[in-house]
């Protein structure tokens, strides 16, 4: 049971009371069926790598693993989609699409790991957000188990449902309105061809000027991805790809499509990463070089290891000239509570990922890196951003939806929530400040225990 008392998002901590497998749709709506039948609260989980406590169990109840619904359904070339069940591992659709000239878009860095269900009740992102959007933008339609315990299709293979956009609604509540036990996605066509360039940079604000002037010109790269020397030492002895350890940042930044015209991109990009004063630009010499870079800059998060025994990945977003302001202010935030923190995060998008070191059994430790991510989230609001670019808000971010939103607002989306969920079992004291209609407040006993 331990195995599934927290997630990613480390610092708090519940047992389920029961986790269950199921591997039919029907299976799991009995199960929510029997958490209506004894007034427990049901709570889906994919792989578990949510980074903002979204598969916390706060209140107990019973913990539906998706993992064992894990089959590719169909895959239709032809009209571009494909239709997987919610326990497909994100990089398993494109691995199946291999050599048919096809992908699965969204690529979040946890792609080894993370579910497509898990993608969908998050609206992941990724490194190729920037150009191909979140999960989404790539979601047709899916089959759902509702908090009554009746399976329902929503949107389905064809473009434009008519009626309103409740797939858009589904994708990205965080599993508080229905478990998702069947999903439809978009397929994409793989580009002809790629640049892949890595930019060295003498100090973390000419790095971060320089993406504001790549997309002030009006490129859009497929990829805009910074690493900061912190974790650029981990990544370089967990890799030894050949990064430059006295550098203070590097980019590393992808355009693809057609190979006419992507030398000219290229070479725009190397012009402006020079005038924002780049030591160095070099590009990829072969698929094998882009895919070692990609390798380094997906297991990041895994290198982190090396450095403190725990990690809390914040994940905050900022119009992207804030950059510079917000990379300098991390740090100092950092450095106030005597927190180290490394920097790898997906610039081209404004959306900052600063990872706060420390050790979780030191309760002095964990008070300062929740005071520390508090400064870090309120100067993301300051700046004009908002507290998740793409983890969700989980347990850990709900109190700041109150900063983020006027009360009339949260009411709106309460009431949303209630007309699905009217019981609040369905995940309870996730994403919203208010508990729904069960009337348990909103705590944190896991939180309390941590410090
Ligand atoms: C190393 C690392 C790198 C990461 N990089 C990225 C990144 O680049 N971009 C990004 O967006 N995220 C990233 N994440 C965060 C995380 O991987 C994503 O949020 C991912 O979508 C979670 O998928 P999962 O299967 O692990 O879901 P879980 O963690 O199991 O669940 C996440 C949420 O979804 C709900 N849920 C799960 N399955 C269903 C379902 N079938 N129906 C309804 N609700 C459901 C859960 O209740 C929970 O609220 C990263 C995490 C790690 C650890």
């Amino acid at each position: 049971m331990l195995v599934y008392e927290c997630d990613g998002f480390v610092i708090e901590k519940n047992c389920p009371d029961v986790v269950v497998f199921p591997r039919t749709a029907q299976q799991v709506a009995a199960i929510v069926q029997l958490g209506n039948e004894y007034d427990v609260p049901v709570l889906p989980r994919g792989a578990g790598t949510s980074l903002a406590g979204g598969c916390l169990p706060v209140g107990g109840g019973i913990m539906v693993v998706l993992t064992r619904m894990k089959r590719i359904v169909e895959i239709n070339l032809r009209d571009r989609y494909a239709v997987v069940e919610p326990g497909v591992v994100n990089i398993w659709l494109t691995k199946a699409l291999a050599g048919a000239g096809f992908h699965y878009a969204p690529d979040p860095s946890s792609q080894g790991a993370c579910t497509i269900g898990g993608n969908l009740a998050t609206n992941s992102g990724g490194p190729h957000t920037l150009k191909y959007g979140v999960t989404v933008n790539h979601v047709l339609g899916l089959e759902a188990v509702l908090a009554d315990g009746s399976i329902v299709e929503i949107g389905g293979p064809a473009e434009d449902s008519p009626g309103l956009d409740l797939t858009g609604v589904m994708v990205g509540s965080e599993g508080t309105l229905a478990i998702a036990t069947k999903i439809w996605v978009r397929i994409t066509r793989d580009p002809q061809g790629y640049r892949t360039l890595l930019g060295i940079f003498e100090s973390v604000d000419d790095a971060t000027n320089a993406i504001s002037a790549i997309i002030g010109a009006g490129i859009v790269p497929a990829a805009l991805e910074m690493m900061d020397q912190g974790i650029l030492v981990a990544l370089e002895e967990a890799f030894q790809f050949g990064f430059p350890l006295d550098a203070q940042a590097i980019l590393l930044i992808e355009v693809d499509g057609l190979e006419a015209g992507l030398d000219a991109q290229r070479d725009q990009i190397i012009e402006l990463c020079q005038r924002s004063g780049a030591r160095e630009v070099r590009q990829a010499r072969d698929a094998a070089e882009r895919q070692k870079l990609w390798k380094c800059r997906k297991q990041a998060f895994g290198a982190v290891g090396r450095l403190s025994p725990s990690y809390c990945t914040q994940d905050g977003v900022v119009p992207r000239t804030k950059l510079p302001h917000m990379l300098r202010r991390i740090y100092q935030i950092g450095e106030k509570h005597d927190i180290k923190v490394v920097n790898v995060f997906h610039a081209g998008d404004g959306n900052l990922h600063p990872i706060l070191l420390f050790d979780e059994r030191d309760a002095a430790q964990v008070k300062r890196v929740l005071k520390a991510s508090e400064e870090i989230l309120d100067e993301c609001i300051a700046c004009g951003g908002s507290v998740t670019g793409e983890h969700g808000i989980g347990v850990e971010k709900i109190e700041f939806m109150s900063k983020l939103f006027a009360p009339e607002d949260l009411e709106v989306m309460e009431r949303l929530r209630l007309a699905f969920n009217p019981a609040g079992r369905l995940s309870p004291h996730k994403m919203l400040p208010t508990a729904g209609a069960c009337g348990m407040e909103q705590h944190h006993p896991g939180r309390r225990a941590a410090v």
